[in-house]
C-alpha cells in the first residue's frame, strides 16, 4: 500500500471537532475585530519568499519545498502566508481602498523540517495582517486578538513575550555594538553563530544552543538603544496591553533578523508544549510592502500554529455535537416512510441519520447508540399500515406510540423545550 508522507498528517473525523472549534473561534474573533478573510495560493514563485522572508533565514536556507514548473520557473509551496498576502495586497491595489485593510487567513503551510511532536512538514496557521496603520493601537489590536484567541480556547500556561526592534537606523547602530560584544566571545559561540555573526548578528541572540545563550546572556540590549520615537511606540504598546490587562514579559532577545521587521515583535509560548513551545508569533513589518514593490505601507500581524493549539486544547473547548435522531425502518413501506421522516427532520434543522445496512431492530438500536442518538423513530410496514410509529428515548429506553403524520412536529416541539 501507499503511505502518506512523513510529517504530513491526515486529520481524521475523530479529531475534526477540535479543528472546527479552533477554526470557528478564529473566524468568529477575526470578524469581531474587523478582519476579513483572504485566501492566497499555496504556491508562489520562489523569489517572493526569498525576498520577503530573507535569504539568511532557516526557512529560506533549508526548509522550503521548491520545484521547477514545466517552463523552468522556480516555484515554492508557501512556508508562511504573509508573503502571499503582501503580494496580493500590492497586486490588487488594496492600498487604494478607503477602508483599512485588515486581513486574516487560515490554511496549510509547508516546511521541510525534522518531524516531531508539534513540528510537521504540512502544518496549519491562523494569521492576521493589519495594513496601513503605524499607530501603536494597531499593534495592541493584533496582540489582543491573538491573546483572546488563545484564551477563548482555554489554552493553559501562556506567556506573551515582547520586544522592540526599533527603527532600521536604531538597529544598524545597535548591530555594531552587538558585533563588538560578540567578537570578544567568539570562541564560546557555535559554528553557525560564528558564520552568521557578521551578516546578521541579531540572529545570534535567537540561537537555541545553550552555550550561545550563556555567552550572550549579558549582551547589550536593543531596547537600551531605541530612538525616542521607537521608545514612545514601544511604551504606548506596553501601556495599551496593561490597559487591556494582557500580561507580558519583556524579552530583549526576541529578534527577527531582517531589516523590514521594525518596532514591536512578540511571541506567545506555553510551558505545556515542551521543546516546541512557541504557539504563535508576530510583529511589525513596516518595510515589507515596499521591499516587494508596493507603496510604503506600515503593517503588523501574527501567525499561530494550529497543531500546537490543538495539542493543548482542553476537551471542554470542543462543543458537543447537536442532539441526533435516529430513524430505524423495516420493510418496504417502513423504508419509504423513513425516507420522508429523515427528510422532514433534516429540513427542520434536526440532525438525523439511519443505517441502510441494518435490518433488525437490535442492529438499528446498536447503531443509534454508537452514533449517540438521543431518540430513535421506529417504523415498519405494520406501523405504516396503522399510521403510527414508535418514539424511543435512547437514554431511558421508554417507547411511546405517535401518529406517523405528526410525529416529527411533536418530537421537534419536545426537543425545543428540552
Ligand atoms: P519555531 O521556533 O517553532 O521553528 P518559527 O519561528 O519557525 O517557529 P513562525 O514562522 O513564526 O515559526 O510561525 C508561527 C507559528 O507557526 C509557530 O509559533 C508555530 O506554532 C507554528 N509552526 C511553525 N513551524 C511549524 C511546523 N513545522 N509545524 C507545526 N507548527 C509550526
Ligand atoms: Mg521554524
Amino acid at each position: 500500500m501507499i503511505h502518506g508522507i512523513k510529517g504530513v498528517k491526515d486529520i481524521l473525523p475523530a479529531e475534526i471537532a477540535r479543528w472546527q472549534a479552533i477554526e470557528g473561534t478564529a473566524r468568529r474573533l477575526a470578524m469581531l475585530y474587523g478582519y476579513q478573510e483572504i485566501r492566497v495560493p499555496v504556491f508562489e514563485v520562489t523569489e517572493l519568499f526569498a525576498r520577503s522572508i530573507g535569504a539568511t533565514t532557516d526557512i529560506v536556507e533549508k526548509e522550503m519545498y521548491t520545484f521547477h514548473d514545466r517552463d523552468g520557473t522556480s516555484l515554492t509551496l508557501r512556508p508562511e502566508a504573509t508573503a502571499g498576502a503582501v503580494r496580493a495586497y500590492i497586486e490588487h491595489n488594496l492600498a487604494a481602498s478607503p477602508t483599512a485593510q485588515k486581513l486574516y487567513y487560515l490554511g496549510p503551510m509547508f516546511r521541510h523540517e525534522r518531524p516531531q511532536a508539534g513540528r510537521l512538514r504540512q502544518f496549519h496557521q491562523f494569521g492576521v495582517e493589519s495594513f496601513g496603520s503605524a499607530d501603536p493601537r494597531a499593534d495592541i489590536e493584533v496582540i489582543s486578538l491573538l491573546w483572546r484567541f488563545l484564551s477563548d480556547l482555554g489554552l493553559p500556561d501562556l506567556t506573551l513575550e515582547i520586544n522592540s526592534l526599533g527603527e532600521a537606523s536604531d538597529r544598524s547602530a545597535y548591530k555594531a555594538i552587538l558585533l563588538d560584544f560578540l567578537k570578544k566571545r567568539e570562541d564560546r559561540l557555535c559554528q553557525n553563530c560564528r558564520r552568521r555573526m557578521d551578516t546578521n548578528p541579531l540572529r545570534v541572540l535567537d540561537c537555541k544552543v545553550p552555550e550561545c545563550k550563556a555567552a550572550t546572556e549579558d549582551a547589550p540590549k536593543l531596547t537600551d538603544h531605541l530612538s525616542s520615537s521607537a521608545r514612545r511606540h514601544f511604551d504606548d504598546v506596553l501601556a495599551g496591553l496593561s490597559t487591556l490587562e494582557i500580561p507580558y514579559v519583556l524579552n530583549p532577545r526576541l529578534v527577527r533578523g531582517l531589516d523590514y521587521y521594525t518596532l514591536t515583535t512578540f511571541e506567545v509560548t506555553s510551558r505545556r508544549l515542551g521543546a516546541q513551545n512557541a504557539v504563535g508569533a508576530g510583529g511589525r513589518y513596516d518595510g515589507l510592502v515596499e521591499v516587494l514593490g508596493g507603496p510604503k505601507t506600515p503593517a503588523v500581524g501574527f501567525a499561530v500554529g494550529l497543531e500546537r493549539v490543538s495539542l493543548m486544547l482542553p476537551d471542554a473547548a470542543v462543543p458537543a455535537p447537536p442532539m441526533m435522531v435516529f430513524v430505524a425502518t423495516f420493510g418496504e413501506q417502513g423504508a419509504a416512510a423513513g425516507l420522508r421522516l429523515l427528510h422532514e427532520l433534516r429540513a427542520l434543522g434536526v440532525r438525523a441519520d439511519t443505517d441502510y445496512r441494518a435490518s433488525t431492530l437490535k442492529a438499528h438500536l446498536r447503531q443509534a447508540d454508537r452514533l449517540g442518538a438521543a431518540f430513535t423513530l421506529i417504523v415498519g410496514d405494520d406501523e405504516v399500515a396503522k399510521g403510527r410509529l414508535l418514539l424511543r428515548n435512547m437514554r431511558t429506553k421508554e417507547q411511546e406510540e405517535l401518529p406517523l403524520s405528526t410525529a416529527v412536529k411533536a418530537l421537534v416541539a419536545r426537543l425545543g423545550q428540552g
